[in-house]
């Protein structure tokens, strides 16, 4: 029987205990099977469980196991690609409905921690950072946008202001987000599961998909067991495969690394990070760090196409956390992983139904942490018979990588060189 570990990370060093789940053998019935536990799943069925579902999550390793228990904690609002964007795409309509919902993610993340008492020490307050006065100019625009669709709670931050915030001498300015803020991911993604379970939901681990019967009636199998469901939720993400060949066409794993230094000690730590605020540059490449309830510092950056792992992640991001702070030079750093997320042509996330009871959601990009929770709520309401704020999503245009599922990896390296070259010359 296969039994897959977490990675070697700091979230596993420090997770909360949980009891032992177990895999799924011989066959169980149930309203909704979700097909993965992160936090697309995990928020999918507690909205469907808090709405009356009976809920079974099948989850191929452990919970939390892909990008939900790997990324850099960062609650970030907003979509991967902005509004503006959405809204030359698809008209005002839509973007109005997608721009309301562009914050929820956070207050979703928020509700759940104090409804549930989920420890994952939970903090205010993120911060843009400008690297120069275009980044500058962007985030007064970005600003002025989500301001329109009612998202007032942003501040920016001169050269002086950002200073108090972070002691790193690259930025320019900023803009402070105080619906932002910073988690243990892994313990939220413990504690949800958790909570899915005090509802009644039942969570398989060590229980792959590997295959789903269509049709009026479909049935999702793994190796030892099946489960009978009136409908299906798709929340593999970037660890999905080939499970839905459709789902695979149009997106792309790709790999980002993150280190996370030995403790800092308090006093170093609030020199850094004075407020205690998650970080992250504007660049199209971006830099993002954060301290840890312990006083590490967590910085992740850079992207690998394709999802390979790199061999020496510790090699590729420290010399940037040095460029950012060079008095960490003497800092040993205790873990480095790698984590995937699945990346679309349009930056957009990919939302659907397959037939009539086959739902999906990926593809977010990279800042999914609030989509994610976002996405969970929307399509629990379509299953639930309300739909708009699904279609609003669904209705959004998607495209396959130039070059097919072969050369879609070096199509989109060459672009991502072609933008890493516009962030270093500054444009
Ligand atoms: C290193 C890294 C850093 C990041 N940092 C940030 C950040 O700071 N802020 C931010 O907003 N976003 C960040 N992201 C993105 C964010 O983490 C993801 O968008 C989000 O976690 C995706 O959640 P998910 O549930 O859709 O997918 P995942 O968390 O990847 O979950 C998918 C789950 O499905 C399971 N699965 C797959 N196939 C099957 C199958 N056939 N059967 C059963 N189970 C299956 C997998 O094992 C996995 O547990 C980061 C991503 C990475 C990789």
């Amino acid at each position: 029987m296969a039994n897959t570990p977490y990675p070697q990370s700091y979230y596993a060093a420090s997770a909360n205990a949980v009891p032992p789940r177990p895999t799924l053998q011989g066959e169980v019935e149930t309203d909704v099977c979700v097909i993965g536990a992160g936090y697309t799943g995990l928020s999918s069925a507690l909205f469907l469980l808090e709405n009356g579902f009976r809920v079974t999550v099948l989850e191929a390793a452990k919970v939390g196991f892909g990008a939900s228990g790997r990324n850099g904690g960062q609650i970030v609002n907003s979509y991967s690609r902005d509004i503006d964007v959405i809204e030359r795409s698809v008209g005002p309509r839509q973007a109005q409905l997608l721009g309301q919902m562009a914050f929820e993610g956070g207050k979703i993340i928020r509700e759940r921690v104090a409804k549930y008492q989920i420890q994952c020490d939970l903090k205010d307050g993120g911060v843009f950072a400008a690297l120069n006065s275009k980044h500058m100019a962007h985030l007064e625009s970005q600003k002025r946008l989500w301001e329109r669709f009612g998202h007032t709670q942003l501040e920016l931050l001169d050269e002086r202001r950002i200073r108090d915030v972070v002691a790193c001498d690259n930025y320019v300015g900023g803009m402070l987000d105080m619906s932002g803020g910073h988690i243990h991911p892994l313990n939220l993604a413990l504690g949800e599961a958790a909570a899915v379970e005090s509802l009644g939901g039942v969570i398989y681990e060590q229980s792959a998909a590997v295959r789903i019967e269509r049709g009026a009636n479909p049935v999702v199998h793994t190796a030892e067991g099946k489960v009978r469901a009136k409908f299906i939720i798709v929340a593999g993400n970037a660890y999905l495969g080939n499970l839905v060949p459709e789902l695979a066409a149009k997106s792309m794993p790709c790999g980002t690394q993150v280190i996370t230094t030995a403790p800092l000690g308090d006093e170093l730590a609030k020199t850094l990070l004075p407020q205690d605020y998650c970080v992250e540059d504007c660049n199209y490449l971006l830099d993002y760090y954060r301290l840890t309830r312990d006083k590490r510092l967590i910085f992740g950056g850079g992207v690998v196409y394709g999802a390979r792992d790199p061999a020496n992640i510790e090699a590729i991001i420290r010399p940037k956390m040095l460029k950012a702070f060079p008095q960490l030079k003497d800092v040993k750093i205790d873990y480095a992983w790698t984590g995937n997320f699945l990346l679309t042509l349009s930056r957009l996330p990919q939302v659907g139904r397959l037939g009539d009871n086959i739902y999906y959601s990926q593809g977010c990009s990279g800042h999914g942490v609030t989509y994610t929770h976002l996405a969970g709520k929307v399509l629990a309401e379509a299953l639930k018979g309300q739909a708009e704020r699904f279609d609003a999503f669904a209705d959004l245009p998607h495209y396959p990588f130039p070059g097919g599922q072969l050369l879609r990896t070096p199509f989109a390296a060459l672009g991502a060189w072609y933008y890493g070259l516009r962030d270093k010359l500054g444009f």
